[in-house]
């Protein structure tokens, strides 16, 4: 838990911590983000820091996870992305403070993400797109055949998903990538501005043996 309503998150990734703790960012053990608040900041952070201001969910680092599934539009094969974290921080729903996880969690619905990590997801068939169902805006798989869109609910929400319960013999086909950068976005976004809509943007991965064939 981080007490602080306005936090910036930094991209540390040294070993000389002792010259970023004198400086004034702070560290939080649970989920290993770098932060710090904006009355701290001074020229020496401001080379760690994304331009960005509006965000809700913060990780050290994160899994670009590449799997295959049938289109269900044109039933064939096209390769999905999925973005996983094994700790992270999420803003409070009231706004005042930060939640620190420890989990294997992959994120969606993602509304906004900053530059640097954009060019290094670096999929030509995920980008930012509005579902028609629900209306949403964010970052969208696409099959690479047919163009169709593969919405997050059914890809993370559903029984049965293509990633929450994927089989580890699917996980090791799959190509995992990690990124070992500072990930920050905002996530979850209702359709519309003033909406209280609740939008679901995390669930566990649980990944699961395929159990023996059933005779
Ligand atoms: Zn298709």
């Amino acid at each position: 838990m981080i007490d602080a309503p306005h936090i910036i998150p930094l991209d540390i990734h040294t070993d000389n911590i002792t010259d970023v703790t004198c400086q004034g960012a702070h560290y939080d053990a649970t989920s290993s983000v770098w932060y710090t608040e904006p009355h701290e900041l001074n020229e020496t952070l401001h080379d760690y820091v994304y331009d960005t201001d509006s965000f809700n969910i913060v990780a050290p680092y994160y899994l670009v996870i590449t799997s295959k599934m049938a289109c269900w539009t044109c039933q064939q094969s096209t390769r999905i992305h999925g973005v996983m974290f094994t700790r992270f921080i999420k803003q409070n729903q009231d706004g005042k403070g930060w939640q620190s996880v420890q989990r294997n969690s992959f994120l969606f619905h993602i509304n906004y993400l900053p530059e640097e990590i954009k060019k290094n997801i670096k999929a030509s068939n995920y980008y930012l797109d509005k579902s028609k169902t629900t209306g949403l805006r964010y970052w969208m798989n696409h099959c690479e055949i047919c163009g169709e869109r593969l919405g997050d609910y059914e890809l993370f929400c559903v029984e049965d998903d293509a990633f929450r319960l994927m089989t580890i013999e699917k996980l090791l086909r799959a190509n995992v990538r990690k990124v070992n950068k500072l990930f920050v976005s905002m996530a979850g976004n209702p359709a519309d501005q003033n909406s209280k809509d609740v939008v679901r943007y995390l669930c566990d991965a649980r990944f699961v043996m395929n159990g023996p064939e059933r005779l």
